[in-house]
C-alpha cells in the first residue's frame, strides 16, 4: 500500500500553483549576479513597502517571542472606520489567497460545485478542488469575465462564485454597476466572492464601494490585500469584509493565529500610510503609458489592463519567456492560464520598464 493513495482523488488531483521565479534561483541557475536580475513576475509593488509600515515593523521587533493577536484588534479596528463597518464585518487573512482558501472551505464540499471565469485567478480552482467541490469554468468574453454566462452557469449545486475585479493575469476590469446587476441576479444561496486584490491601482473613479453593497447582499464576501499597492507581499496579509454571520463561519475554518504580528503592526501602519500608495498608483499608471506604448511600438497586442502587470502577445510564451530569463529579465508564462501565446509582465520602477522593453526588442528580433 502507498500512503498517498490513501488521499482522497481529489487532492491528487490538485495541480499545484506555480509561482513567479525567484531571482536567487535564476541566478544560480545562469550563474548571474542576482543585482543584475530583474523579477516583473509577481504583481509585486515596485517600490517596496512603505517607510513607515517599515519603522513600524522595527519599533515591535522586540514583541515577537510572543503569539499575535488571534483576533487582530488593532487591524480590524483600523479597517473597520476605513470603510464604515463594524469590527465584526471583517476577517483577516495570511494574504487575501487565506480569505478566498477560508470561503471556499467554509462553504464548499464534495458535491457543491463553484464557478470561475476562463482566465481567471489560479487560486479559484484549486481552492474549490481542494474541498472536493467540483468547478464551473465559464469561456471568457475579450479575455474578461462574462457575468451573464457566469449567472447562468450557476446551478442548484453551486454555492461559491468568484469573481476577480481587476482579474488576473488579465488586467481586465469590470465598472461597479456591473458587479452590482451580476449581485442582483445570483441566488442569495450562493456566496459571491469579489476579488479586489487590484483596487488600488484603479482610479478613484473606477473604484467600486464595495463594502457598501454588504448592507445589501449578506452573500458577499470582498477580498482585498496588503500585497500590492500596499507593498506588503512578503508579510502576507489580507482581509475580507463581509456579514458578521459570513465572518464567524470563515473564522471557523481560519487558523488561530494566522496573521503573524509583524503582519499585523506594518499593516495597521500601511493603512495610514496614504501618500505612498498615491505613489505608488502614480508609478504604475505612469509605467502602464512607458510598457504600452512600448507595446504598440514593438507591434505587439495586449490585454488592456487595469492593473500592476499586462499581459501581452508574444506568439511562443513559453519560447520568449526563456529568451527573457537568459537577459536576466523575469516575467510570467500564463500558459497555465490557457494564454501560452501570452506573457505577463509586472509594471516596474522606470528603469526595469526600460530594461524590460529592450530585452523584449532583443528577443523578438532574434526571434525573426
Ligand atoms: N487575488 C488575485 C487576483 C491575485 O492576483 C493575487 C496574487 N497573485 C491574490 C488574490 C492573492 O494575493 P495575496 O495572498 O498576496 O493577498
Amino acid at each position: 500500500m502507498d500512503i498517498c493513495d490513501l488521499a482522497p482523488g481529489y487532492v491528487r488531483a490538485i495541480a499545484p500553483y506555480q509561482p513567479g521565479k525567484p531571482i536567487s534561483e535564476l541566478a544560480r541557475e545562469l550563474g548571474l549576479r542576482e543585482d543584475s536580475i530583474i523579477q516583473l513576475a509577481s504583481n509585486e509593488n515596485p517600490l517596496g513597502a512603505s517607510p513607515k509600515a517599515i519603522a513600524a515593523m522595527q519599533a515591535a521587533l522586540p514583541e515577537v517571542g510572543r503569539y499575535p493577536d488571534g483576533n487582530g484588534f488593532a487591524l480590524k479596528a483600523a479597517l473597520a472606520s476605513r470603510y464604515g463597518v463594524s469590527q465584526e464585518h471583517v476577517v483577516l487573512g495570511n494574504g487575501s489567497n487565506d480569505i478566498l482558501e477560508m470561503a471556499a472551505r467554509a462553504f464548499l464540499a464534495p458535491g457543491a460545485s463553484a464557478v470561475y471565469s476562463q482566465h481567471a485567478f489560479a487560486v479559484y480552482p484549486l481552492a474549490a478542488q481542494a474541498t472536493g467541490a467540483t468547478g464551473i469554468e465559464v469561456p471568457a468574453r475579450e479575455f474578461g469575465h462574462d457575468l451573464d454566462a457566469m449567472a447562468a452557469a450557476v446551478r442548484k449545486d453551486t454555492r461559491v462564485v468568484f469573481v476577480a475585479n481587476p482579474n488576473n493575469p488579465t488586467g481586465t476590469w469590470l465598472a461597479p454597476e456591473r458587479i452590482l446587476a451580476f449581485l442582483r441576479r445570483v441566488p442569495a444561496d450562493v456566496l459571491v466572492v469579489l476579488d479586489e486584490a487590484y483596487n488600488e491601482y484603479l482610479a478613484p473613479e473606477q473604484q467600486a464601494d464595495s463594502a457598501r453593497w454588504l448592507d445589501e447582499f449578506p452573500n458577499l464576501v470582498v477580498s482585498r490585500t496588503f500585497s500590492k499597492a500596499y507593498g506588503l507581499a512578503g508579510l502576507r496579509v489580507g482581509y475580507g469584509l463581509v456579514r458578521p454571520a459570513v465572518a464567524d463561519l470563515m473564522n471557523r475554518v481560519r487558523q488561530p493565529f494566522n496573521v503573524g504580528h509583524l503582519a499585523q503592526v506594518a499593516a495597521v501602519a500601511a493603512l495610514a500610510d496614504k501618500a505612498f500608495v498615491e505613489q505608488s498608483f502614480e508609478l504604475n499608471r505612469k509605467g502602464m503609458q512607458v510598457l504600452t506604448d512600448g507595446f504598440r511600438r514593438l507591434k505587439r497586442e495586449w490585454v488592456p489592463s487595469h492593473a500592476n502587470f499586462v499581459t501581452f502577445h508574444v506568439g511562443d510564451g513559453a519560447g520568449v519567456f526563456q529568451k527573457l530569463l537568459r537577459q536576466g529579465v523575469i516575467v510570467r508564462p500564463v500558459g497555465g492560464y490557457g494564454m501560452p501565446q501570452h506573457l505577463r509582465v509586472t509594471i516596474g520602477t522606470a528603469a526595469e520598464n526600460e530594461r524590460f522593453l529592450a530585452a523584449l526588442e532583443a528577443c523578438l528580433a532574434g526571434q525573426r
